[in-house]
């Protein structure tokens, strides 16, 4: 038995912090975990901006209303969803990802929580465990599931790597570079074939 997992930001969705920055003139919040690997000194950095600024759990939600999925992803992820058994591995929020799952036809989703006041300001993050994706894929295998991912990013490259087989998908130079072991695809149509590729059930 397969399972595909899936990173969400830059593989399904764009970089909802990105979508932030532009959206509140911050230009510091950009920084992604392709800028800054170790997740929670980007997330503290992105929380004491966030306050900073005043900006609360509204006006996030706001700006991720009006995010829609990459061109052609609701589409890959029917397509992967009627071979496959699909879950997404990410390091996003609960409370961000929501207007983003629904348009993608509510695939399972493992990540992490925010904290919110009553006021709404973030007041705090919650990483699910340490190595989240890595561990994820552990444990689909320890329930003799064989795993084929594809992601991103440097908080990826773990996951692709415990995988049977890993697949870069639209990555930076720097992480190709770094990477040279997984296959590196920039469209649907060739993660598709990569997925394929990669099955042992599924050829078609
Ligand atoms: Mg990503």
């Amino acid at each position: 038995m397969e399972i595909a997992c899936l990173d969400l930001e830059g593989v399904l969705v764009p970089e909802i912090w990105i979508g932030l920055a532009e959206q509140t003139g911050i230009d510091e919040l950009r920084a992604t975990t392709r800028d800054i690997p170790d997740y929670t000194q980007l997330m503290r950095q992105r929380l004491d901006l966030l306050a900073k600024h005043g900006l609360g759990n509204k006006d996030l939600q706001e700006v991720i209303g009006g995010l829609a999925p990459l061109p052609g992803a609701i589409e890959f992820v029917d397509w992967l969803r009627q071979r496959f058994q699909v879950v997404i591995l990410s390091d996003t929020f609960y409370e961000f990802a929501k207007p983003l799952m629904r348009q993608l036809g509510w695939p399972t989703l493992l990540c992490h929580r925010l904290e919110i006041d009553a006021s709404g300001k973030v007041t705090d993050f919650h990483l699910r465990q340490a190595d989240p994706k890595r561990h994820a894929v552990m444990a689909f295998q320890g329930l003799n599931y064989r795993v084929i991912a594809a992601g991103d990013s440097y908080n990826d490259t773990t996951m692709l790597s415990q995988a049977e087989v890993g697949i870069l998908f639209s990555a930076p130079d720097n992480v190709r570079d770094e990477f040279p072991q997984f296959a590196a695809v920039d469209t649907y149509q060739a993660l598709q074939a990569e997925f394929l590729k990669a099955s042992v059930e599924v050829d078609e």
